[in-house]
Order: structure tokens, then C-alpha cells, then sequence
């Protein structure tokens, strides 16, 4: 019989007509390795076997017997019952299912039959199967009735030992799954694409085998090694496809900027401030990344409050006082006018033409002028940095030699945004075809460092991971319900001492934007008729337009209001010093990465701050979690923690949709992740094109369509 090719579209899987194939497709099976790679979520366990006689109610076991009678009764309501009795020698009890017609279709009277799930018990007294898993035996199998025979040759695998099930749609089951992939999976003979070595260095499976123990485990050890090795393949193909990724970038060239050491230590001994050793060592790590001519791609990752402007400030020092151009890029407006003062600051004694370029203004200095002009000023080289939301690249600004370009708070763009972005960062270049920008990109999202290493594998990562020495930890409380009122007491003081306070509104069931600017508007009418008459609270949402959110929050910052009331979009990094106070409403709905954002903005200055995190219920498991904010402040060990707790899914931001559960579970493995990385690193070295491992290299391109890295 001619084997099947995994390519092959499913349609010629064994047994798969065209009413099936439909059935398939609406679980996004195109494939036979689609189908092969269609995984179990877990397995149920029908190793123990029993006689009729022994089984005890809520028990999960596996029984045979002869069926005796059937039973489909006319449709009750809208249920519709199949019912199947069965005997052995020692008894006979009865499986009942409701809407499922299968057992129609494959059982009668005579046959012999196994059946596994949990036994129920009916009015009390009367032993039953509700919705048992079956599957017909022969007669040969029944009078064995051997409890160690696991391996029956059954038609769906349905029933014995561990018995894999499947994420379902309405249309298609677990059982449909057993059944194809169990034909299916005897039908390929798969290629390797994992060097075996890898693969026996790690112990894993090779594939044929670990395709089999994934859908048909013997037991739950090789169930495991199963999916340990199709996770390390998942990330394996990951860090292939990201070396991959990085090795075309360094074949650009980029302008080299020689470390002019004098400049560098006037600046940092001028600081009114000291560097972290966080902050030298990650300033360090860039520099020497401009003095090559290969662009640099680095991350700065560091929590909000690590002082990462000043690193790139250093960076671009640098590139400017070589005479190249720089850009610096934020995701909104609000945060470029303030990297503007602050950076105009930092470089105030220098002569540099600063200029700024949102989708609303342009200016260079204090001076408003035309966006056409401003054009000129850079095309010329008469302004050498510009600081600007992503409207330096829609207004297709041309420079003269821009060397740097930084992007702030880069999970802030969205996936594709930052695909465009940078595809346009490479284009603002001098004219010289080849000639890249070093790329600098900022996150205050503290993600560990291996996921990094897995989620931006092509970046090189620079961390700070330590806070400016006499930053204030913000007094951090959990609140429950009944405690509320002595925070509202709290924050009237706090307000009458003349500082400013957030409150941010829960994430609503749907998480819809339109219901949680409903919550956070009902919570500002809630505030300012109830509780605080007296005070002025102004409300923040995103549903507002960008002109109206900055005025908003403007006012804010000139004290037009003494409380913000604000739907997630406060998140981004806004910078209210005088706001000392934030309370979040349903904490119990965010992440600890999230609240951490939160928490970030307050802090601000020498006074003390708090962060108080209200619950909506007295929850004591989600309490516990939030327990972790009042005991510290390092977004680092949050994220560690929070990691743990629910999973590295939170961190993937709009990735998450698109990533399949074995990637999900690959990139809780800490260790495999690191091994993925060394492997596919070694295997570039000796193969940089993967000239002898075709199939490794097609499965890594496609795998980039799936995963977009930074
Ligand atoms: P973020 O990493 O969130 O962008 P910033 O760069 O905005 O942080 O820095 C936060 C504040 O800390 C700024 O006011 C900055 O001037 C100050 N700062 C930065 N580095 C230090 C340091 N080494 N010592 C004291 N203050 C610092
Ligand atoms: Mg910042």
C-alpha cells in the first residue's frame, strides 16, 4: 500500500470523504500533518478494567460485555437518548447518551463491546455509564478478558489504557479524531528534520515514534517525552528561523561610530545623578555596537523607572556628536512631547538642532514650522535629531546620513505597526542602498530573560535590571471590599496635602472597549456624586480621540483635577510626578505584569507613593496572587512570578492568538528554550544555509509566517 506523503492534503487521509474533510478544515486540518499534528490537550485514564459486578459509583473504569438490547426512544424535548445495555458473566448495566447518535451507528445486539468512562448513579440506587467512551472488541478479546491487554486492535482507541482527547469543535470529537488519526498514523512514514544527534544527546523520541506515544500513549512517561520533543521541535525551529533572521540583518552594513570617550564621561560627570551599574553596563553593550558596521537590532528592556532615556540619551550623544542624524520614535504623541523637553534637557548644552515631528505639529527648538520645511531641515542635515511618534515615517521624512533610530516603548506598537515600522526604519537611510540604521528598541515590559530570548531570539537584549539608588518602593496594599473606606479617607487627606491620585477601572467580563469605558464612566459618576462631592475628577478612556485624551490629561498634569479616572490606556508611560496615589479597581482581573504597569505610574518623586489594588470579591487564591505586588517592587521578580502563575501567554500580547498550544508549552520550559537556542545555533555554524537539512529549512520559513518576531 502506497505510504502517505505528510504534505498530502487530508482529503487523502484513509477514511476521510468529503463530508469529513469539511469537518476537518473547520479545525483548520488541511494536512495529513496538520492531522498528525492535531495534539491531545490530555488524556483520560481507562487502564483499570473491572467486572460489572465491582464497579462503584463516581469511579472511572473500563468494562467489556455482549450488547443485549438498544434503546433510542422517540426525542424527549430536545434531547435525544441513545441507550445500550450491556451484560458479562458477574452482571449487566446500561450507557446512556444524550444527542449522540454514534453508538447507533456501530453497536447491536450480540456484538461485544468495551466501554470506559465514569460510572453514575441514577435516582440513587441504579448503576450507569453517562456518555462512557466505547469501542467494539471481538469475541476472541472478550473471552481473554486478560486485564494486562491494553493493545487491543480497536477500531478507535477509544477505550484503553490512556485514551487521548482532543480540543473539539461543534462539528468534530474526540472520537472522529481517534479514529482518523489512529488509520492515518499507520499509513506515514514521516522524515526526520531534527538532527538525530540533537535528538539522543536530549533522550527525545524520533518522530515516528513520538507522533505514535503523543495520540497513543503506552504511558504517561512517554506521553510526556512525546510532547517534550515536539516542544523542543517547536522551539527549535523558532531559534532557526530567528538566527536565521538575524544573520540577514548583519549581512547590512551601517554607519560606524567611533566611542569618543572624552565626550561620554563629560556627559555622565556632568548628570545630577549617579549611573546604576545596570545603566553603564547596558550604555557599555550599545556603544560597542555602534563602533561596528553592522547595524545594531538590540532590546533594552527595563522597568519604567530604570532610567533607560538616559542610556539611549548616551547613544545618542554619540552618533550625534559624530555628526550623524538620530530619531527616536514613541507610540503616542504624549510621550514624544515628553521625551522632547526631557531630551532637550539632557543635550542642552550642546548645539544640536533638535526638532519635533508628531502627526499634529512640527518644530525645531520652541519654533512651530511647516511639515514641508521641517522635511528640508532634515534632508539637509540641518536638524539632527528628531523625536516623533510614527508620523516620521508616514510623513516619509528623507534624512541625510541617520545612523540611530530608537523606538520607545515598543510593545506599544502593535505587531504589525512594528513590522512596518521597522521594514520603514530600514528605508529612512541615506540613499546608499545598503546602508541600515542602527536600531535601538525600548520596552518597560520586564519579560524574563528567556522568554525574550524565544520571543525577540533575533535581537541581541541589553537589561537593566535595577532601580535608580533612592527610588522610593511604592507602599503597595491589597484592599477588600469592606476596607475600602479607609482608603477613600486615605486619598481625601493625600488630596488635601495637594497630590493628585489615579483610578483605574476593571477589565469588564467581555474586555470589550466599550464596556470598560461604560465601567469607567459609571465609576466616575460613582466618585464624584457619592464619594468624593468635593473633589474634581476627571475621566480618561479610550474611546476618547487622541486631541481629547491629551487634553485630558494635560489638565491632569496642571492639576485641573485631584483624581483620574482612567480605562487602561493610563498604562502607557505617562509621566504625572505629582500623581502619588493609584487605585485599581478589580485587581483581581490583571495580570501582576499588568498591575506592575499600573503601579509605574506613581513613584514618580521623593514623596512616598501607594498603590492600592481593590478586589471586587474576597477572593483568598486571587489575594494570595496579588500579595506578590506588596512584597516587592521588581518588575523582574513580578514577572518571574507571574510567569509561573499564569503562563508565559500574557506575554505575547497579540502573538498569543496565532500560537499553538505546543509553542505555549515550549515556552514555559526554561531549560528548553536554552537548549533550543544552543542546538540551532551550532547547527548554523556548520550549515549556515541548512544546505543538508531541506526539510528543517522549509519548516522554519513557514513557521514565520505563523510568528512574527521584532
Ligand atoms: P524609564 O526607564 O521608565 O524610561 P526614565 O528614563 O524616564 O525611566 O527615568 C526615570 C527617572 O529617573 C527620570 O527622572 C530620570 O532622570 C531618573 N534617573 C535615571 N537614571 C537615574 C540614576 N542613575 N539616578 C537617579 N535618577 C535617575
Ligand atoms: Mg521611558
Amino acid at each position: 500500500m502506497p505510504m502517505l506523503s505528510l504534505n498530502s492534503s487530508v482529503s487523502s487521509a484513509p477514511g476521510v470523504g468529503n463530508q469529513n474533510v469539511k469537518k476537518l478544515h473547520s479545525l483548520g486540518i488541511q494536512t495529513v500533518e496538520d492531522l498528525l499534528y492535531y495534539f491531545p490537550f490530555r488524556y483520560e485514564d481507562f487502564s483499570e478494567q473491572k467486572k460489572i459486578i465491582d464497579i462503584r459509583p463516581g469511579e472511572t473504569v473500563t468494562i467489556r460485555g455482549k450488547v443485549m438490547e438498544i434503546k433510542n426512544p422517540p426525542v424527549r424535548g430536545r434531547r435525544r437518548i441513545t441507550e445500550v445495555y450491556i451484560e458479562d458473566e458477574t452482571g449487566s448495566v446500561k450507557a446512556v447518551w444524550f444527542n449522540f447518535m454514534m453508538p447507533l451507528k456501530f453497536l447491536s445486539k450480540g456484538k461485544y463491546v468495551q466501554f470506559s468512562g465514569k460510572v453514575s448513579l441514577f435516582r440513587g440506587k441504579e448503576v450507569y455509564f453517562q456518555h462512557p467512551n466505547f469501542e467494539l472488541i471481538s469475541k476472541s478479546v472478550y473471552q481473554k478478558s486478560d486485564q494486562t491487554d491494553q493493545k487491543l486492535n480497536s477500531f478507535t482507541g477509544s477505550t484503553s489504557g490512556l485514551v487521548p482527547v482532543y480540543p473539539e469543535n461543534r462539528k468534530v470529537n474526540s472520537y472522529f479524531l481517534r479514529r482518523v488519526i489512529q488509520v492515518t498514523l499507520k499509513k506515514v512514514n514521516p522524515q526526520e528534520l531534527i538532527p538525530k544527534k540533537f535528538l539522543q544527546e536530549q533522550k527525545l523520541p524520533e518522530i515516528q515514534e513520538a507522533l505514535n506515544n503523543i495520540h497513543f500513549p503506552e504511558n504517561s512517561q512517554k506521553a510526556e517525552l512525546a510532547k517534550k520533543r515536539f516542544a523542543f521541535e517547536k522551539m527549535f525551529l523558532i531559534q532557526i528561523q530567528a538566527l536565521k533572521i538575524k544573520q540577514k540583518w548583519e549581512k547590512n552594513s551601517a554607519f560606524l561610530i567611533d566611542f569618543d570617550q572624552k565626550v561620554t564621561q563629560h556627559f555622565v560627570s556632568s548628570l545630577p545623578f549617579n549611573l546604576t551599574d545596570a545603566q553603564k553596563k547596558t550604555s557599555w553593550q550599545i556603544i560597542q555596537d555602534l563602533e561596528k558596521d553592522v547595524p545594531m537590532n538590540r532590546l533594552l528592556e527595563g522597568d519604567v523607572g530604570s532610567g533607560k532615556t538616559i542610556v539611549a540619551v548616551m547613544a545618542i550623544l554619540a552618533v550625534l556628536n559624530k555628526g550623524f542624524q538620530v530619531a527616536i520614535l514613541a507610540p503616542t504623541e504624549v510621550l514624544a512631547l515628553q521625551h522632547y523637553s526631557g531630551i532637550n534637557n539632557f543635550l542642552k548644552k550642546y548645539q544640536f538642532k533638535i526638532g519635533l515631528l508628531t502627526g499634529s505639529q512640527s518644530k525645531i527648538g520652541e519654533e512651530k514650522i511647516s511639515k514641508a520645511k521641517f522635511s528640508t531641515k532634515i534632508k539637509s542635515g540641518k536638524v539632527s535629531l528628531v523625536i516623533g511618534t510614527h508620523a516620521i515615517i508616514q510623513e516619509k521624512i528623507h534624512f541625510k546620513n541617520l545612523a540611530l533610530v530608537i523606538i520607545d516603548e515598543q510593545h506599544r506598537f502593535g505587531v504589525k505597526q512594528r513590522a512596518f515600522l521597522q521594514q520603514n526604519a530600514m528605508k529612512i537611510k541615506d540613499g546608499s542602498e545598503k546602508t541600515l540604521p542602527h536600531l535601538l528598541t525600548m520596552t518597560a515590559t520586564p519579560i524574563p530573560r528567556t522568554l525574550s530570548l524565544a520571543l525577540f531570539g533575533n535581537l541581541d537584549l541589553s537589561i537593566i535590571d535595577e532601580y535608580p539608588k533612592g527610588k522610593k518602593e511604592i507602599i503597595t496594599k491589597v484592599i477588600s471590599p469592606e476596607k475600602r473606606v479607609r482608603v477613600y479617607g486615605f486619598i481625601e487627606n493625600q488630596v488635601k496635602k495637594g497630590e493628585q491620585v489615579f483610578v483605574v477601572c476593571p477589565l469588564v467580563e467581555e474586555s470589550s472597549k466599550i464596556s470598560q469605558v461604560k465601567s469607567a464612566t459609571e465609576e466616575h459618576e460613582s466618585l464624584q456624586n457619592q464619594i468624593f462631592p468635593n473633589l474634581k475628577i476627571g475621566l480618561l478612556h479610550g474611546k476618547m480621540k487622541p486631541k481629547e485624551k491629551e487634553a485630558i490629561m494635560s489638565e491632569f498634569k496642571n492639576k485641573k483635577f485631584d483624581i483620574l479616572v482612567s480605562t487602561s490606556v493610563i498604562e502607557v508611560g505617562i509621566d504625572i510626578p505629582n500623581a502619588t496615589t493609584i487605585v485599581i479597581e478589580g485587581a483581581e482581573r490583571f495580570g501582576l505584569a499588568q498591575l506592575h504597569q499600573f503601579r509605574g505610574r506613581v513613584g514618580r518623586r521623593k514623596e512616598q507613593s501607594y498603590c492600592f489594588l481593590f478586589t471586587s470579591e474576597n477572593v483568598a487564591e486571587s489575594t494570595a496572587r496579588l500579595k506578590t505586588m506588596e512584597k516587592t517592587n521588581n518588575g523582574f521578580k513580578i514577572a518571574e512570578a507571574d510567569l509561573k502563575l499564569r503562563g508565559p501567554g500574557q506575554f505575547l500580547g497579540t502573538l498569543q492568538s496565532g500560537v499553538p498550544d505546543i509553542t505555549m508549552e515550549s515556552l514555559s520550559d526554561v531549560k528548553l528554550i536554552q537548549s533550543a537556542r544552543v542546538y540551532a545555533q551550532s547547527l548554523l555554524e556548520y550549515d549556515p544555509n541548512l544546505k543538508n537539512f531541506p526539510l528543517l529549512k522549509n519548516k522554519s520559513a513557514s513557521l514565520a509566517e505563523q510568528i512574527h518576531f521584532e
